[in-house]
């Protein structure tokens, strides 16, 4: 594993996980280790609230916490948890709202539902100036429908974990969502890599979404931030450029989303 003078930016990460409930710390400490020196972390649902400030304060100036109700924990009820989220943002400052959106791969029976939680996240998000994270499974129209209700200056994030066609891709820079490229980009079938060159350097950041989605050579183990190494190689050798000038550019491409 090589560690870079310029530091890396793992702009979504799961690190509050039971994935890493025996070894948390030394997960943490080889990223660090590695070069990467930000994370991350967004929401999923009341349930893990409290994991994560216990995060933040574990690891000062160095977790940078989002707040948001996750589109597979949008159920029945799903009010009581966006008046958690709301409540949070009333207590203290987050970096995003996030992650938020539409997966329609593990129930398409609470769309409704589910297009009502991510509209209303991203005013949310509006009235607090903050940018979005979203989390898009077979999804696209549908997140894009509700987008283009939503368009303007004011709408502005992270089409994270993006994995669409390069026509997805445009659609997406259109909105203002920076493209968050994770774990897929290294897979043989991931499809992202054949035209990502044609999508400017200045509109990616790179993340794992570990513990899930762990890029080749771990693909189908625990994914933790430390392998951001590899998809940074990878978008390295995909935009011609050295792995340290990925970690600088898509660091501040980092900081032009969060505003940090
Ligand atoms: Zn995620």
């Amino acid at each position: 594993m090589s560690s870079f003078a310029a530091m890396l930016t793992d702009t979504h990460t799961h690190l509050y996980s039971d994935a890493f409930d025996n070894d948390r710390e030394a997960m943490i400490e080889r990223a660090i280790a590695a070069g990467v020196a930000r994370f991350f972390i967004p929401a999923i649902d009341s349930s893990y609230t409290e994991a994560m400030y216990r995060l933040e304060k574990q690891f000062p100036n160095r977790m940078y916490l989002m707040m948001g109700l996750h589109p597979t924990s949008v159920k029945d009820n799903f009010e009581e948890e966006l008046a958690h989220v709301e409540a949070e943002f009333e207590k203290r400052d987050f970096y995003a709202v996030g992650e938020i959106g539409i997966d329609l791969h593990w129930d398409t029976s609470t769309l409704a539902i589910q297009q009502q939680a991510f509209k209303r996240q991203i005013q949310l998000a509006k009235r607090k100036k903050l940018p979005i994270v979203i989390h898009c499974r077979k999804a696209f129209e549908e997140i894009f429908d509700v987008l283009e209700t939503e368009a303007g200056d004011d709408l502005f994030g992270i089409f994270h974990c993006f994995t669409g066609t390069r026509e997805d891709a445009e659609r997406a820079l259109s909105y203002n969502m920076k493209l968050g490229i994770g774990g897929v980009v290294t897979f043989k079938n991931g499809k992202i890599d054949k035209f990502l060159d044609e999508v400017p350097i200045s509109e990616i950041v790179l993340e794992t979404d570990a513990p899930y989605l762990a890029p080749t050579p771990y693909r189908g183990k625990r994914n933790e931030s430390v392998y951001i190494t590899e998809v940074c190689k990878k978008v390295a050798a995909i935009y011609n450029l050295s792995e340290e000038e990925v970690a600088r550019i898509t660091t501040e491409n980092s900081k032009e989303v969060f505003g940090i």
